[in-house]
């Protein structure tokens, strides 16, 4: 087995008994204070190292507090440098003259403190600044509260950094939880292996035991990330002309949280889809080199396209070592042009025309991405020294489409889908999710392999 440890964020409302909003508005607008001077002093020329001791000596927040949100704010700097160069994007550099809430970012036990009471509920004490606090109880889902009950009681567990934070009209706190020693399985032991292959609009799995090859694959598609990504820029991009800095950045976190809500139910499917094997270890490809499978037209492309790989890599990772099931990485080796037949191997681009890939050499066909997905599998099993499978009968497919407004509806680009979570235009039965799940066996079972 080995250590890993795993970080869970926790949101909760906030029950005040001792104190009032105002009190939480002023630690907030101070934050933005915070993170505005950080700029400021940057813009000014001013050595990072240099703009720790001012800052802090001027804010009314408790020391840790105003360090931990001088780190945020130089965070932000890194990423619009990171990103300034890409005209497309116009990413923009941080702006100082904000002056809208910004979370707060504390530390436990400094910044602010959760206890468990007498009655089983959870106390909070917030220092809105220096020897002052706004105290209450913490509201949330049952889910929740009982993790962070246990990250105040078990010795496995950890309560770290909280941020607190105004959304839709309520101050929220966002709580971090660390399971210091959850252990997973050892790759080593591992009978099943999962290859995984990641692409703009859809996942393909493949699922290869030594004795019997490929025992099953899915392609689970996502189709509206990628569609709302591009509505969202082009929305943020009007509101920059228009100089709407402050909805542009209310956008930015919509957007935001529409991709993390999605990515968390593709990662989701992923796992419950390739917990059904025997202890499997769960195989990607090296992240850097999936790019050169897409044609990016322009820088932009490029950041639209390869932020969520990351991501849904990162969830999948995490949910999996929850169920203790381990990942690995393997060298990407063409696994997208490469021939899967274990006689004939070969390599070229032609091999691969939008989602049929079809080998030059000896004229295996097969979908693209699952074809991909058995290539991961089959380079984890190289990279070992372990003899792989010959490719004899692969199985079909099946497709899981996950879309939020429905086959065919094509969500308005304004309209309300991240207010409610439904499409305007969707019908009762879709409004009462807001997302539907479609499962289809395709047959695209290999041909000549
Ligand atoms: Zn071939």
């Amino acid at each position: 087995m080995q250590e890993v440890a795993l970080t869970r964020s926790l949101s909760f409302g906030l029950d005040i008994t001792e104190g009032e909003p105002a009190n939480l508005r002023e630690a907030s607008l101070e934050a933005r204070r915070i993170r505005n001077e950080v700029n400021r002093l940057d813009r000014q020329g001013w050595n990072w190292d240099d703009i720790e001791d001012p800052v802090t000596e001027r804010a009314i927040h408790v020391k840790n507090t105003t360090q931990q949100l001088i780190e945020k704010a130089l965070q932000e700097i890194e990423t619009y440098h990171e990103h300034k160069d890409n005209d497309r994007l116009d990413w923009g550099r941080p702006r100082t003259y904000i002056d809208e809430p910004y979370p707060v970012r504390m530390n436990h036990n400094e910044g602010y403190a959760l206890t468990l009471n007498e009655d089983g509920e959870v106390e909070f004490r917030i220092s809105y600044k220096k020897r002052h606090f706004v105290r209450g109880t913490l509201q949330g889902s049952p889910d929740h509260l009982e993790r962070v009950k246990t990250a105040l009681t078990s010795v496995d567990w950890r309560v770290g950094t909280a941020e607190l934070v105004y959304k839709h009209d309520e101050w929220r706190l966002h709580v971090t939880t660390t399971h210091e020693t959850h252990t997973v399985a050892s790759p080593d032991t591992a009978e099943t292996i999962v290859g995984v292959d990641i692409n703009e609009d859809c996942i393909a799995l493949a699922a290869m035991t030594r004795e019997d090859g490929v025992i099953d694959s899915t392609v689970i598609e996502y189709p509206d990330i990628k569609r709302v990504r591009h509505e969202f820029f082009t929305k943020r991009k009007r509101m920059q002309e228009a100089g709407q800095s402050a909805m542009d950045a209310v956008v930015q976190t919509e957007e935001r949280d529409f991709v993390h809500d999605q990515l968390h139910k593709v990662s989701r499917d992923v796992v419950e889809w390739l917990s059904q094997f025997d202890t499997p270890v769960v195989v990607f490809e090296d992240l850097k080199d999936m790019r050169d499978d897409i044609d990016y037209g322009t820088k932009m492309n490029r950041r639209l396209h390869s932020l969520p790989f990351a991501k849904l890599r990162e969830f999948i990772t995490y949910k999996a070592a929850w169920n203790a099931i381990p990942s690995q990485d393997v060298d990407p080796e063409y696994t997208s042009q490469r021939c899967p037949c274990t006689e004939c191997l070969h390599k070229a681009r032609t091999n691969r025309r939008k989602k049929r890939f079809k080998c030059t050499a000896c004229s295996f066909q097969d979908h693209a991405d699952r074809k991909a997905a058995v290539c991961v599998c089959q380079e984890w099993l190289w990279d070992r020294d372990e003899t792989v499978p010959s490719l004899n009968t692969l199985p079909r497919v099946t497709k899981v489409r996950r879309t939020v407004s429905g086959p065919g509806g094509g969500a308005d680009p304004h309209g309300p889908i991240f207010d409610s979570g439904v499409n305007r235009r969707g019908t009762a039965a879709q409004a009462s999710s807001g997302e539907q799940v479609r499962r289809e066996l395709k047959s695209v079972a290999p041909s000549e392999g």
